[in-house]
């Protein structure tokens, strides 16, 4: 997220551009760095806010998007990326309201401003774009991004999506505000993310606008459309909402009031909810078959399970508020979701935290779960393995252990307070282990993140 400073006093003397401005700077970098997908965002500028204004119709699959987005450069810039499929056709785009060259290639959009934009400037852009949205296939074979149903789209973008519906800075260590105003026919709901601010029908169609105030990672971003029962309540002192395939009616209900107790609980132990509503997406989509924490709202195939609800409301505080730095590093999603979903069906009475362990610790030495090193999966293909969750969980039940409860769970608060809506990475969890506990953590972490093989208890 960029910081919501006001312009420094440096930016101000650096104006009026003066002519030879124009010639100033470089082309931002195409990518973020991250080696697991080094395309994926892009250099030189910090997003804070994206307008996304769209119009889908269902039946053709046409969407008409304006994208508007608030950056400030952090470099002086003569051109920058934004990430967009070029499936996607761009009509045309301004910066600071003057017409900017563009030109697409492959996922790329480089926009070169009538004007180089100087380091520390900040600008506002505004991408006009159109065409027919196709999910991306990922390197594990999976799908992700606008993926269309029967009735809509199922709308889930780790780790590649958000580029195939709307241009923006797509890594994860670029996080911003949004609002969503998205047209729809009026026998479809869209739920986006955060909280639903007006809803307006007129001939035929209806406008949904949703609020993200706390920053997101793209990747975090929703915009699902279908048939769906939306229900908008105050339930033990969250707003939650929820949409609901009519097709699962009959299973999804007291769903809404599902969510409070389970929050309740990780608030007592991980710290304060970080968001301003709640609620979840029940798509009828058994052709997906995976879930994702989409922010304030996961989204679901089905009737989530108590562990799925459980696993997807911990990535709110691990993995959306906490958001990892490199695709690599995500077992600081996935260990903790799966850890905490132990916590939750050990307090509820389903299976105790020993079980879970004990379960996930059975394979033998040799069995091919215990070669990958949940710190290192090795690569795109391996992001959503099972040891990024199970090993990843282990590690933080033999953290545990070895730290006691009071130093553990204070880990989990400051890990949730320090890193707030922001980025870390596996080195920071383990400075901050060490730091808590006052003890010296590098053989356990050694063994159990980042060493191939069984580790003994
Ligand atoms: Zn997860």
């Amino acid at each position: 997220m960029r910081r919501l400073l006001a312009l420094t006093a440096a930016a101000f003397i650096s104006l009026p551009l003066t002519p030879a401005a124009a010639q100033d700077g470089t082309p931002g970098a195409p990518g973020a760095g991250d080696p697991y997908f080094p395309g994926q965002g892009n250099g030189g500028y910090d997003t804070g806010h994206y307008d996304l204004a769209l119009d889908y119709e269902p039946t053709s699959g046409r969407l008409t998007g304006v994208t508007r987005i608030s950056a400030r450069a952090t470099q002086a810039l003569s051109s920058f990326n934004l990430d967009l499929v070029s499936t996607l056709s761009v009509r045309s785009v301004t910066v600071n309201g003057r017409a900017a060259a563009f030109a697409q290639s492959g996922s790329e959009l480089v926009v070169t401003p009538a004007r180089s934009l100087p380091s520390g400037r900040d600008f506002s852009v505004v991408v006009r774009y159109d065409g027919r949205p196709v999910h991306v296939v990922d390197p594990d074979g999976s799908v992700d991004g606008w993926i269309k149903t029967s009735d809509g789209v199922y709308n889930a973008n780790e780790p590649q999506g958000a580029m195939t519906w709307y241009p923006g800075n797509h890594h994860m260590t670029d996080k911003a505000t949004y609002r969503f105003t998205v047209t729809v026919p009026s026998t479809r709901v869209a739920v986006a993310n955060g909280d639903l601010l007006a809803k307006v029908s007129k001939g035929g169609r209806t406008t949904y606008v949703w609020d993200s105030r706390e920053p997101m990672a793209s990747y975090l971003a929703t915009v699902s459309i279908g048939k769906f029962e939306l229900a908008d309540s105050q339930l033990g002192g969250y707003r939650v909402i929820t949409a609901v395939d009519p097709k699962l009616a009959g299973d999804a209900t007291g769903f809404p009031e599902r969510h409070a107790p389970v929050l309740d609980y990780f608030s007592s132990i991980f710290g304060p909810y970080p968001y301003s509503s709640t609620g979840g997406i029940v798509d009828h989509a058994p052709e997906v078959g995976y879930a994702l924490e989409t922010q304030t709202r996961p989204i679901y195939p089905r009737v989530p399970s108590e562990s799925l609800l459980a696993h997807e409301l911990a990535h709110q505080w691990f993995g959306n508020s906490v958001t990892p730095t490199l695709w690599r590093d995500i077992w600081l999603n996935e260990g903790f979701a799966t850890y905490s979903q132990w916590l939750w069906l050990d307090k509820i009475g389903t299976r105790t935290l020993q079980d879970s362990f004990d379960a996930a610790y059975a394979p033998a030495a040799e069995d091919e779960f215990w070669q990958t090193p949940p710190a290192d999966p090795g690569g795109p293909e391996n992001l959503f393995h099972d040891p990024v969750y199970d090993r990843g969980a282990m590690t933080l039940h033999v953290l545990r252990r070895e730290v006691g409860d009071a130093a553990f769970f204070a880990i989990l608060r400051a890990w949730a307070s320090d890193y707030k809506y922001g980025n870390a990475d596996t080195a920071a969890l383990i400075a901050l282990s060490e730091r808590v506990s006052g003890k010296q953590l590098d053989a356990l972490f050694e063994a159990w993140l980042f060493k191939p093989g069984k580790p003994t208890l």
